[in-house]
């Protein structure tokens, strides 16, 4: 049987929604291109978490995805953005070893060193699962894509792993040229790059994919949070305790209890973690159950963080991914700018910590596939919210055959782009039935069909996407019945 996300995906190349990057070649694993549905779809997400999560104090910066050598030498990515890697001694086949590890025996060794991984592997006489051929002994890999800027005096350079490192080498400039205060934040949107050992499952993991992230600049004795409205607010936590008795309940915890307990070392941060939670069940509506808080374990929290919590979905099918990493990174960053370009990039007198929420974009859409996915039709067809929908409005000639049809439709088209923009289309390409068959699958809300009756009243059809009923309306009252 198709599994859900077979399905997803077998109709987002159906319609041209996301597709992998150069499949005439047989594609990259790991890569996939927007197509117009797609990125309609992914800058509408943006333009609703902006709206959302860009505050008053806060300033969007464009920085170059080519980082020189080194930012990410002081940023500690050469060094250690790596995973665990091993081959097949017999077919050459590539493991993540601790993915292996974890899925062969079942348990946790996240943070685990690589003589201990190598350890575990010879302890249990783990093989290949392909051929069942000796393995090699496990090896750091770094995940970053590297490049060369100049010709013959090249220089090595790095794709970015993260949108964060541009933000923290802009600091300086950002804050003063825009006159910032303690707290601020710079927020950044675009592509980051990471060479996965094994990329899969369509937009979960990938080789580039893009991120949202806030870096948050404060005085960590004077944090100056408004955390006060969000104090009572309840979030679902997987506790340490919960992940260490392998236990998959998670408890329900007040702003106010996470912070006097100690639990989020930082009030920006249980700021923001208010702010997900309420962002994806009262924006995007997803179900309170299938999100959750994990509060990283102590061993796989990177050694500049005060405390990582991932904001985690529940994928059908799948289980638990990440959507969201909140990292606490402290003043680590700007002191490791700091220490290597010898810059002071000290502020209102004090090195700023940092608190950062990092959104992936795609998983993101993908959970929102997952959420809005229907299947009780013929066809399948996503019951998107209109501010999420590619567009709101399709409009159709009922009949493909008759001029006076196609061109009174054309002028309700028209029409309708003066209040909606290009949030309307137009097509002719089809039959009524399928293109409406054709809305649903790319979840268009409305549908407003021309028709004979159309000539003679200027009445049209709007067909509700999700409940299938039409109702007959005047076209000069379209904006505002849809409005
Ligand atoms: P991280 O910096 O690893 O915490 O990543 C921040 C967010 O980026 C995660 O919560 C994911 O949503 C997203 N992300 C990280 N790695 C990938 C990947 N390989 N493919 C797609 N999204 C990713």
């Amino acid at each position: 049987m198709e599994s859900k996300l077979d399905k997803i995906y077998n109709l987002c190349l159906k319609r041209g929604i996301i597709f992998p990057t150069a499949e005439i070649y047989g594609s990259l694993s790991g890569f996939f291109d927007y197509g117009e549905i797609g990125l309609r779809i992914k800058q509408k997400l943006i333009k609703i978490w902006k709206r959302f999560f860009k505050e008053e104090n806060f300033v969007e910066i464009e920085g170059n995805i080519i980082l020189p050598r080194k930012v990410v030498e002081a940023s500690g990515h050469l060094e250690r953005f790596s995973d665990p890697i091993t081959r097949c001694k017999k077919c050459k086949k590539i493991y993540r070893a601790d993915n292996l590890i974890e899925d062969v025996l079942g348990i946790f060794v996240e943070g685990k060193s690589i003589e201990e991984l190598n350890e575990i592997i010879k302890k249990n006489n783990i093989r290949c699962l392909e051929c069942n051929g000796e393995l090699e002994d496990v090896k750091e890999f770094n995940l970053m894509l590297k490049t060369f800027i100049g010709s013959l005096d090249a220089i090595d350079a790095y794709l970015r792993p993260e949108t964060a490192q541009n933000i923290f080498v802009d600091f300086k400039r950002i804050a003063k040229a825009y006159r910032k205060k303690l707290p601020f934040g710079i927020i950044q949107i675009g592509y980051s790059f990471r060479n996965e050992i094994s990329p899969r499952q369509f937009l979960i993991r990938m080789r580039s994919f893009t991120q949202a992230e806030i870096e948050l600049f404060f005085n960590p004795s004077d944090e100056k949070c408004p955390i006060e409205k969000y104090l009572d607010i309840k979030i679902p936590i997987l506790t340490r305790e919960a992940q260490r008795k392998k236990e998959d309940k998670v408890e329900f915890f007040s702003i106010k209890e996470l912070i006097e307990k100690n639990i989020v070392k930082s009030k920006w941060q249980a700021y923001f973690l208010a702010k997900e939670f309420i962002f994806f069940t009262e924006i995007l509506n997803f179900p309170k159950e299938k999100l959750r808080f994990r509060h990283v374990l102590e061993e796989e929290t990177p050694f500049y963080s005060a405390g990582n919590f991932d904001l985690e979905y529940y994928f059908d099918e799948i289980g638990w991914k990440e959507i969201v990493g909140n990292a606490y990174r402290t003043d680590y960053d700007l002191s490791t700018h700091m220490k290597h370009s010898k810059e002071n990039l000290s502020f209102e007198g004090i090195i700023p910590h940092v608190v950062e929420p990092s959104f992936g974009i795609d998983r993101i859409i993908l959970a929102i596939f997952f959420e809005k996915l229907r299947e009780d039709r013929d066809w399948l067809w996503f019951d998107f919210p209109k501010e999420i929908a590619p567009y709101l409005i399709a409009v159709f000639p009922l009949v493909r055959n008759k001029e006076e049809i196609i061109k009174k439709a054309r002028e309700v088209y028209e029409f309708l782009k003066k209040y909606f923009e290009d949030d309307v289309i137009f097509d002719v390409s089809d039959s009524i039935g399928k293109l409406y068959a054709r809305a649903d699958e790319i979840g268009i809300p409305y549908c407003i069909t021309i028709d004979y009756q159309t000539l003679q009243d200027n009445t049209v059809t709007i067909r509700n996407r999700n409940t299938k009923e039409q109702i007959r309306v005047k076209i000069e009252e379209i904006p505002k019945i849809l409005a």
